[in-house]
């Protein structure tokens, strides 16, 4: 719970690194909470893996670590009208996740009880019912499982939604401004180096820096990556759910103008490991993969393929709470392929974290010293096999 601004003692002075949706909604919740927030962002607000991924909201087959987050999470999604004066084109027709073994069905059998004990409507659904239901998917799909109230969002609209509403509560938002040195201060606190810009200094420092770690803190083997998306001429309207195969190969979804947009195979990253682009060897398949889930559509047209940046923690999670080593620092990146849908759960919480010193939500898998000095281990095991951002 997060107090109300006149019952702070002391206005906290936070510095949020990072203006990607994490860092938007943490600015967003801590200057509503009453705290002096200032953001830096070393690009555009969004302009990375927030803005630019697939616009997924799906809570449906998340590790089981990561499920109290993206409940949270859930809840302030629907809340967007009264936060940010705009719905952020949200929409829910559900999420159907894709067996075409069986093998593959059995993964999605064992996270069944997973996601009916955090209180989800999930279901299995055999060949027959799948048919009948959609009669528009591939003929290889042996099984599916659907959850309801899962759906999307315009990922251009929010992180750039979420800092306008900070900026309207008092924030201060810096573009094109990137932070270059963090330097703790002998009497407690934070001292910032942002390039072009006076030094800063702050009680608590947030690093959203999304796939690009900073700070004191060991970082552990992280795996970046470029996922490639397209999106086609509008076709007619299949009044679809959010698909996706267990095996990742494609994950797709319907924009209300009718338009496929979907994911499939990696880009590539340039050397400074800032920019990416679309791969066309990557391009050539997606006729393929368009005809295996949506034989009916394998001939739309491509109108644009794009990719962004994620970062990829050895299990699967980010690395999300106080700093083990310094006080006053607080990890929120690495969110991997699924920090869309938790982003406005994150901000949340870290501001509940900073202003009340605690969480009511369950961050241990979060934990930033789970890795340590130790050999990489998982600290909730992931369900065998099932794809991270389908
Ligand atoms: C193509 C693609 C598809 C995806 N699809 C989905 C999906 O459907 N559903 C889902 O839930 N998730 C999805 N994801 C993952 C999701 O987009 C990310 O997990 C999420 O956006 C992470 O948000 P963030 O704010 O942590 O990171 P980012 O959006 O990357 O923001 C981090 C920001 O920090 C800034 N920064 C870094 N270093 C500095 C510095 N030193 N100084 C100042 N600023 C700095 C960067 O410029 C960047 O803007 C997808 C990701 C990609 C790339």
């Amino acid at each position: 719970m997060i107090p109300a601004p006149a019952i702070l003692r002391h206005r906290p002075r936070v510095c949020i690194i990072g203006g990607g949706i994490v860092g938007a909604s943490a600015a967003l919740f801590l200057a509503m909470g009453g705290a002096e927030v200032t953001l830096f962002e070393r690009d555009r607000i969004g302009s990375h893996a927030s803005g630019v991924n697939f616009g997924g909201v799906r809570r449906h087959a998340r590790l089981a670590g990561d499920l109290p987050l993206s409940a949270r999470a859930h809840h302030i999604w629907h809340r967007l009208p009264e936060l940010l004066g705009h719905d952020c084109d949200l929409e829910t027709p559900g999420h159907l996740k894709l067996a075409e073994t069986e093998d593959q069905m059995a993964v999605l059998e064992a996270w069944l009880p997973i996601g009916r004990n955090a209180g989800m409507d999930v279901r299995l659904l055999g060949r027959a019912e799948l048919a009948r239901r959609f009669p528009w998917l591939g003929g290889n799909v042996a099984g599916g499982s659907f959850c309801t109230g899962d759906g999307f969002a315009n990922p251009r609209l929010v992180a750039p939604a979420f800092a306008r509403a900070a900026r309207r509560h008092g924030a201060t938002i810096h573009e094109i401004c990137p932070v270059r040195a963090l330097t703790p201060r002998a009497g407690g606190g934070w001292r910032l180096d942002p390039e072009g810009h006076p030094q800063c200094e702050a009680d608590h420092v947030i690093l959203a820096t999304g796939a690009w770690p900073l700070g004191p803190d060991p970082v552990p083997a992280i795996r970046v990556q470029a996922p490639q998306m397209f999106v086609t001429e509008p076709v007619p309207m299949l009044h679809m759910p959010v698909l996706g195969l267990v095996s990742g190969a494609i994950y797709l979804r319907q924009s209300v103008r009718g338009n496929l947009i979907f994911g499939g195979g990696h880009g590539i990253i340039a050397p400074d490991g800032r920019r990416s682009r679309p791969d066309s060897a990557v391009f050539s398949r997606t006729p393929a993969l368009l005809q295996r889930l949506l034989p009916g559509c394998a001939g739309a047209a491509i109108i644009r393929s794009w990719t962004g940046i994620e970062a990829h923690m050895p299990d699967g999670l980010p690395m999300l709470g106080p700093s083990p080593s310094a006080a006053g620092l607080f990890h929120a990146w690495g969110f991997c392929g699924h920090g869309f849908q938790t982003g406005p759960g994150v901000g949340e919480v870290l501001a509940e974290l900073i202003l009340t010193g605690q969480t009511s939500t369950d961050l241990s898998a979060y934990d930033p010293a789970r890795f340590g000095a130790a050999p990489v281990r998982a600290a909730h095991p992931p369900v065998p096999a099932m794809e991270s951002r389908t």
